[in-house]
């Protein structure tokens, strides 16, 4: 006898979708989540009246029915709405030769950069139409009727034999990486690093590093769906996960940190928790990274050598460092929420400090912030190795959020004499808070070393879920992956039930 079902460990996007998917499908689920806020990246903190996302500020479609975004879809599963506020333009880049603005409308965004570069805005406009075929293929399967088993291609086959023939000749594109796709219409300068730039927001690479289905979805999305912001930030999302897991029966633990998955003779058994606590279960699933879960929540002899090796050598993205900002608001009243800042024209845009990212969410949602005053959050990409607690600590944290502080300033030129309230959190706070190896924003797989690893382990009734698997890095990409592992854990049949339920078969 098994004290549940299903252990599901970590509370990130990808864990709580898969964990309430599996509540909403029958099964006992127990969430174990170390922190005591959940939602790991996506969580939201306050501080002195202001409430701030940890990471994530940007979703699109999260009311659209019609929409392809993986968490619209597992709302619907559960029976749970959040409010959001649509918004256009998305954003501004600030490049040091000259602004675009980031429209989600797609004609908007080709005359803004054709004000720039008119014959640049004819090469976008071929290289938008090939990712557009994509997006349109795309849009024939929901991801809700993903699993990742040989009963998956026969599952496609017996529910949307149309759609899927529909999506055999975008199948040459599909695999294709953004750059390929870019050097076949696009020569114009601006224009590729603008392209690179939306790879980068995307994936943490540019666009030799982006496989194309990746940025075909963003730009259909923003461009056929919504973009919109919760009211009440990313938590708002996470709350709504959490009702719906609670809804359909499952438990979130927090303040309950897993130490390591039970394992014995090559089958899960459980887990054990800090203190001593086990929980016995024949699945468990693990949302932290690939490098948390081999290196410190299984033993070297749970996994055959060299599967280990592979996973644990996985290049990873650089973690953070953040800047959250109370600052007055009078006087910015067509301040726009959504920036990103190149600061220097030599330096490649993926050189830590050098991209400076910033969210200012109560451009649109004013609760999130006492009135008269703007939430803000910048960050930049930023090495861990070197980070220690020691003595010169308080001078580097400083120091290395100069560059924020200058690319804040770029839009809010007075900006040190507004500020009510400062926190600088650098690699050790995001390693520390979101419990990610290292604080990396994710592993950094480029196309031509291969896919990312799926949901499957060795060890029989484990799982994982989250950034460190197919599909990727994302809120929608992780949401995918608790898809496919929750679907994967259930019969078809069960899943058709499903899709019916909400509509989609
Ligand atoms: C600064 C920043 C900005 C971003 N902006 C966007 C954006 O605008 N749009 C977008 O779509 N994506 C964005 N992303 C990416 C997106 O947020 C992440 O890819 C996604 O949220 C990761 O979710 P996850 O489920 O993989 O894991 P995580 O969010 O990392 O969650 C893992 C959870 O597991 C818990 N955990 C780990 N180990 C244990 C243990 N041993 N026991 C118990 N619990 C444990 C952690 O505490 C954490 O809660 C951003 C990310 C960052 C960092």
């Amino acid at each position: 006898m098994s004290d549940v079902e299903v252990v599901v460990i970590g509370s990130g996007i990808g864990g709580l979708v898969t964990a309430s998917m599996l509540a909403r499908y029958g099964f006992s689920v127990l969430l174990c989540e170390s922190h005591t806020i959940p939602g790991g990246s996506a969580h939201g903190f306050s501080r002195q009246g202001f409430h701030f996302d940890a990471g994530p500020s940007f979703f699109c479609g999260l009311t659209d029915p019609s929409s392809l975004n993986p968490l619209r879809q597992v709302l619907s599963v559960l029976d749970e709405a959040i409010e959001t506020i649509p918004y256009d333009p998305l954003g501004h880049y600030h490049f040091p030769d000259g602004t675009l603005e980031v429209c989600s409308d797609i004609d908007r965004y080709r005359q803004a950069i054709a004000e720039i570069t008119p014959d640049g805005a004819r090469e976008f406009s071929r290289l938008e139409r090939r990712l557009a075929t994509i997006y349109e293929a795309l849009r024939g399967i929901p991801p809700l009727a993903l699993r990742l088993d040989w009963e998956a291609i026969p599952f496609l086959v017996r529910h949307y034999p149309f759609r899927l023939f529909k999506l055999l000749p975008a199948m040459g594109l599909m695999q294709r990486t953004v750059g390929e796709l870019m050097d076949e219409c696009v020569r114009n300068p601006w224009v590729k690093r603008t392209i690179d730039l939306e790879c980068f927001l995307l994936s943490g690479l540019k666009a030799y590093g982006t496989i194309a289905p990746e940025v075909a979805f963003m730009f259909g999305e923003r461009a056929r769906s919504t973009v919109d912001y919760p009211l009440g930030g990313s938590a708002a999302i996470v709350d709504a996960l959490v009702r719906g897991l609670k809804k359909w029966g499952g438990e979130l633990r927090l303040k309950t940190h897993v130490e390591k998955i039970l394992v014995e003779s090559g089958e899960v058994r459980g887990v054990r928790l800090r203190g001593g606590e086990t929980i016995s279960a024949p699945v468990v699933i693990s949302n932290a990274t690939v490098w948390d879960t081999y290196l410190k929540l299984l033993d070297a002899a749970d996994l055959p050598p060299t599967y280990r090796q592979e996973n644990l050598s996985l290049p990873a993205i650089d973690s953070f460092m953040h800047l959250n900002l109370g600052i007055r608001s009078d006087g910015l009243d067509g301040l726009t929420g959504h920036h990103v800042v190149v600061l220097d024209e030599l330096a490649d845009i993926t050189v830590p400090g050098n991209t400076c990212m910033i969210s200012i969410p109560t451009v649109w949602d004013k609760t999130l912030a006492p009135e008269g005053y703007h939430a803000l959050h910048a960050y930049t990409l930023e090495p861990y190795r070197d980070w220690k607690l020691d003595a010169d600590y308080e001078r580097r944290k400083q120091e290395r959020s100069r560059s924020l502080y200058r690319a804040v300033e770029k839009i809010i030129p007075d900006l040190r004499d507004r500020i009510e309230f400062e926190m600088i959190g650098t690699p050790v706070t995001h390693a520390r808070f979101l419990r990610r190896y290292q604080g990396t924003y994710g592993p950094a797989i480029p196309p031509i070393r291969g896919i990312y690893p799926t949901i499957h382990t060795p060890v029989k009734g484990l799982y994982r879920v989250g950034d460190s698997t197919l599909p990727g890095i994302g809120v929608p990409a992780v949401a995918a992956s608790g898809i496919m592992c929750a679907n994967t854990l259930v019969s078809p049949s069960k899943m058709s039930e499903m899709l019916q339920e909400v509509g989609l078969l």
